[in-house]
């Protein structure tokens, strides 16, 4: 059984291994509602108790299903790209609604390609604390690919969880090294603040060391867990084990570790619009002769790209 550990002040424990949800949803896996839920309850029932979605990933309903019936204390964790305070209040509507909750645990500005969250997003943060005190949210936080934007974290009483991107290689931080951010961590925890990271695989391009990885931001002072996407019930069972402290089956770890994931772009249905450009923080896709392709050595295989696609011919496979 995973322990729970406190997410700085928050007065919420959660498991270290937090659910990641993106993977179950239409920008990689596409799974089902019923079968990314049984995933989900899989979860659950094995001991993780904190899921980690997002108005972008679309896997409200998979959340949903997960949680039906589910007589266990679950944080839920969601996260608004939201431009305007408007569009924010909205998207917390619609989590609530969704997900059938009275009140979400804890809401981010989804800030992963802002660099300046607290400027740029300000009445965004604005409109989440006044949701916060409607009781509509418990707890306001930030996720963020910028070793600035943590590092601000640390001094605003307004955010109290963080949700940074950390790997062992720093891929996909934006603005530094891995030893940065993990300082820019160690300040935000210190402050107080629930600290859960993102990315301790670098979206799969760390898979064939995925224990080191885990391993690796697991023991960073300050982290208070790290979302997982997961995909089959042996995957789950794994990282149980693996975040439990336990010696997991070395030779499902090696299958786990042998999986390869990549970024499927139909080109040949592209309309050359260059959504997909912009939209990657990363700088990982360029269009040549109006087609885009991807740098592998820079992608991160978030997804991002493809949510931004209007022909939908961009998928992490
Ligand atoms: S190319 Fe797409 S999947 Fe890769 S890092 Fe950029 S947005 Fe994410
Ligand atoms: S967003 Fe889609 S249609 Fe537009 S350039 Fe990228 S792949 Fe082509």
């Amino acid at each position: 059984m995973v322990k729970k550990i406190p997410l700085g002040s928050t007065g919420i424990d959660i498991s270290p291994l937090v659910f990641g949800t993106l993977p179950l949803g239409f920008l990689q896996a596409d799974l089902s509602p019923a079968e990314g839920g049984k995933l989900i309850r899989y979860a659950l029932e094995g001991g993780v108790n904190a899921v980690d979605t997002a108005t972008l990933y679309e896997t409200y309903p998979h959340v949903r299903e997960g949680l039906k019936g589910f007589r266990g204390e679950v944080t839920v964790i969601t996260k608004t790209h939201a431009p305007d305070p408007a569009t924010a209040r909205a998207h917390v509507e619609r989590g609530l609604k969704d997900l059938g909750r009275e009140r979400l645990d804890i809401v981010h500005v989804h800030a992963a390609r802002i660099a300046d969250p607290f400027t740029e997003r300000a009445g965004v943060i604005e409109e989440l604390v006044r949701m916060k005190e409607e009781g509509k949210i418990a707890h306001v936080g930030l996720s963020s690919h910028y070793i600035s934007a943590v590092r601000s974290v640390a001094s605003r009483p307004e955010i109290e969880v963080v949700h940074p991107l950390i790997n062992r290689t720093g891929m996909g931080i934006l603005d530094g090294p891995p030893e940065e951010m993990g300082e820019a961590i160690r300040l935000c925890a210190e402050a107080g603040k629930g600290v859960y990271a993102m990315k301790a695989l670098a979206g799969g391009n760390l898979i064939a060391e995925a224990r080191a990885s885990f391993a690796y931001v697991l023991g960073l002072a300050g982290v208070h867990g790290v979302a997982v996407g997961m995909l089959s019930e042996k995957e789950i069972d794994a990282n149980i084990a693996l975040f439990s402290g336990l010696s997991p089956d070395p030779v499902v770890w090696k299958e786990l570790e042998s999986r390869r994931r990549r970024l499927a772009i139909m080109a040949n249905f592209c309309k050359s619009c260059g959504n997909c450009v912009a939209a990657c923080g990363s700088g990982a896709l360029t269009l040549v002769n109006g087609k885009p392709v991807v740098d592998e050595a820079a992608c991160v295989l978030c997804g991002y790209c493809g949510a931004e696609c209007p022909e939908f011919i961009i998928r992490v496979v």
